[in-house]
């Protein structure tokens, strides 16, 4: 299509000159114009809006009408503070400062339909036929809440492996006293024994005791501790997920026999190998398999399913366990958030820095008193391979 502003030009000038049948020759070509026009806006992602100096949205391309949840027939009568007030307000900071052709750009957080973070672009202009009037607003909106997490990822994992750093010296000068005292309340108890009984010997015996839980729980904070911050770097090699699965089931058996918990396995079609470090993603198991164990009671059900997408395979963890409340689910990657009394509260952000370090992701769903189901999410080969190009 060849666009005729030449011929626009001409036929505007010479109106009352121009034959009936040639202006209606013109206006289908500017009806398949607009049409044409409209189909490209129509398949742009990105939003395009336009805002009267009123406030209403006068034109919403399909991407514009979909970030902001309206449909056709409300544009042209809708006020934009009505639908997105932060996109409006947005609009009001930005337009103030801008003047001429000038665009403004920045980056806010919308709520409605859906949380989204949202690049605006926004230029001031006139319509040359209502000169006088306040200017429109147009609007580019690109949705960018992938991107922002994935740099927020990225963030993260420097500022973790900057406090690692700092941490591991301090945890490692913390481990030897604590060896000391270890051996040190090891002699104690022993001389202590030694001693005649009496009510005396024993308060101190007891103190002693206590001293060596408290020992030992330290330990296990600075070990946990190392463990969870520890930099991942993935040994990457082929593996049969389900293989490694098997084997981590096999380690927790005589635990869940303890419980009565039953599992079952549902095993759609077979995985294809994948690209990972069996080590790490044993890691991942363990601990997402211990959540669930620790979450049921007797007679509980673990069930585990297999499946895959054109580009990820998944396994499910589903547990009849005592599930999450919905305000504690954003809390479950927080380091040390845990509701147990001897929880350390770092499980679940290392099996979320494990699966981030392989390309994959770890969801939760889970509805309180009926039970959880952990999804942990890994690409298939063929994708690690294109991630990495
Ligand atoms: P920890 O197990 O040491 O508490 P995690 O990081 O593994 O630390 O888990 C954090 C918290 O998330 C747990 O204390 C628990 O409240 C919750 N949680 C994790 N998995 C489950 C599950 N399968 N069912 C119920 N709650 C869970
Ligand atoms: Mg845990």
């Amino acid at each position: 299509m060849t666009f005729q502003s030449k011929e626009w030009e001409r036929i505007f000038k010479n109106f009352e000159h121009v034959a009936p049948a040639e202006l209606a020759k013109s206006m289908q070509r500017l009806a398949r114009e607009r049409a044409f026009l409209e189909t490209i806006f129509n398949t742009l992602q990105e939003g395009v809006l336009v805002i009267d100096g009123q406030g209403i949205i006068t034109y919403a391309n399909a991407g514009g009408r979909r970030l902001l949840g309206i449909g056709q027939a409300e544009v042209g009568s809708l006020a934009l503070g009505k639908v997105s007030p932060d996109l409006a307000r947005s609009l009001t900071e930005s337009s103030r400062d801008l003047e001429g052709e000038s665009w403004s750009t920045r980056e806010i957080e919308v709520s409605y339909p859906e949380r989204r973070i949202l690049r605006v672009y926004s230029s001031l202009f006139h319509n040359p036929e209502e000169f006088r009037e306040e200017p429109y607003v147009a609007l580019i909106l690109t949705d960018i809440t992938q991107e922002k997490a994935h740099t927020d990822a990225l963030l993260e994992e420097e500022k973790l492996a900057s406090v690692y750093m700092l941490a591991a010296g301090v945890a490692h000068e913390i481990g030897n006293p604590l060896n000391s005292l270890t051996i040190h309340l090891g002699l104690m108890e022993r001389q202590l024994g030694k001693l005649k009984a009496e009510a005396a010997r024993d308060n101190v015996l007891d103190s002693v005791h206590i001293c060596q839980e408290e020992v030992k729980r330290l330990d296990g904070i600075v070990r946990h501790f190392l463990k969870a911050l520890k930099p991942v770097v993935p040994d990457f090699q082929d593996v049969n997920l389900l293989q490694i699965l098997a084997d981590v089931l096999a380690v927790q058996k005589a635990e869940m026999e303890d419980l009565g918990v039953q599992v079952s396995l549902e095993l759609g079609e077979p995985l294809p190998v994948i690209s990972a470090d069996p080590a790490l993603i044993k890691q991942v198991f363990f601990n997402l398999l211990k959540n669930a164990l620790e979450a049921m009671d007797h007679d509980g059900c673990l069930t585990l399913t297999a499946r895959l997408d054109d580009c990820d395979v998944f396994i499910d963890i589903q547990d009849t366990g005592v599930g999450i409340e919905p305000e504690s689910l954003a809390q479950l990657f927080t380091p040390y958030y845990t509701t147990k009394a001897t929880g350390h509260g770092l499980g679940l952000v290392l099996a979320m820095r494990i699966l981030r370090a392989h390309g994959g992701q770890l969801g939760v769903k889970s509805t309180p008193a009926k039970g959880t189901c952990v999804t942990l999410q890994l690409p298939q080969k063929h994708r690690r391979v294109k991630l990495l190009e």
